[in-house]
């Protein structure tokens, strides 16, 4: 619940409004998990709490740490006993927590680990809170950036993930600024359409992976419901309104869409965009059989899209040896510790 809500919430059980606000900074900010750590609270409403609105916090089952570099990819289980990942990395500019939106996922993109089981269901803002919360607890350290860019479509689960990016900005709460947040679709054009009337300062990004509707087909079913002419214009049309940069991601795929035609093509789309392309060289997922683009591929198509004036970063891929990397977090039991 926002604070208004919880307002409302024990003013209507016959409670006192004012411990609306120290059970929201217990919880948002001070990250307990239990109401019996809420010592400003009397006990009979710590037990009836207890009782009407149980917390639920995740627990972790399982922690992999990169010996590459310190990155943290968990395992958190609901009470329903839905897992999900969640992933820490540290940068020199601070940490950031990449989080998942769905227990798995139904967009069916070919070359990513997240969708092969599908969907089970849409994680609650709570959910999508408390991993971040869980990390900052286990770590000890503060995150600055929150990436929504784990197992789901955040598009697909709308209404909980604009409630969660206001709560993870809410200043009573973790207060993480909103130009440090970013969602990251596989295109959902109603969606992003959507999310720009919310006028948040978020960082959008799209997974574009191919630069015709032909290649894109083949390889993320999405494009199938909204071909590329109605993509960009919503992008345009979402940057008009923010001015906020755009962020491209596309996968290099060895032999499939990583050739110096591909890159001239990807320059002409994007044309006049203020815009970041973020390559990614396709991170192994066992079932796909993609290949990553070699180096000097991936090099080529960089320098490529730089002499047609467009920002490129090669993504630096942390926590690889965890499959903590981009598309290799899937939908886990609990019971599995790999
Ligand atoms: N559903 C959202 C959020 C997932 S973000 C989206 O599609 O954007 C995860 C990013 O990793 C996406 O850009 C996705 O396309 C990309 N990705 C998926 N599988 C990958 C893989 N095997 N290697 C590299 N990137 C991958």
């Amino acid at each position: 619940m926002t604070l208004p809500e919880l307002e409302s919430y024990f003013e209507g059980a016959g409670k006192k409004r004012f411990r609306a606000a120290q059970v929201y900074d217990w919880l948002h900010k001070k990250l307990v998990t239990s109401y019996e750590e809420m010592q400003n609270l009397p006990a009979s409403l710590r037990s009836r709490l207890q009782e009407e609105a149980p917390i639920g916090a995740p627990v972790i089952r399982a922690l992999q740490i990169s010996k590459l570099d310190g990155t943290r990819k968990y395992l958190f289980q609901f009470p329903d006993g839905a897992c999900v990942e969640s992933v820490w990395m540290q940068y020199h500019h601070g940490n950031t927590v990449c989080i998942s939106s769905q227990v798995g996922c139904r967009m069916g993109c070919t070359f990513c680990a997240s969708t092969l089981l599908g969907l089970d269901r849409n994680l609650s803002a709570g959910e999508m809170l408390s991993q971040i919360y869980a990390i900052e607890r286990d770590t000890g350290e503060r995150v600055s950036g929150v990436v929504v860019m784990g197992t789901g479509e955040p598009l697909d689960n709308y209404d909980s993930l604009v409630r969660f990016l206001r709560m993870i900005s809410d200043e009573k709460g973790l207060n993480i600024s909103e130009r440090n947040l970013t969602v990251s679709t596989c295109g959902l054009v109603p969606g992003i359409r959507k999310l720009k009337e919310e006028k948040l300062m978020i960082n959008l990004a799209l997974s574009l992976h191919a630069p015709n509707d032909e290649l894109r087909r083949k390889l993320m079913t999405v494009a199938k419901s909204y071909p590329l002419r109605e993509l960009m214009d919503a992008m345009r049309d979402y940057y008009s309104l923010l001015h906020r940069r755009l962020t491209f991601e596309y996968s290099l795929i060895r032999g499939v869409n990583d050739t110096e035609a591909h890159a001239a093509e990807l320059a002409a789309l994007l044309k006049g965009m203020n815009c970041l392309v973020n390559l990614i060289p396709v991170n192994p997922v066992a079932e796909t059989g993609y290949r990553p683009a070699g180096v000097p591929d991936a090099q080529r198509f960089k320098k490529k899209l730089e002499n047609h004036g467009i920002h490129v970063t090669i993504r630096r891929e942390m926590g690889r040896d965890i499959d903590g990397a981009c598309g290799q977090l899937r939908k886990r039991d609990a019971d599995s510790r790999r």
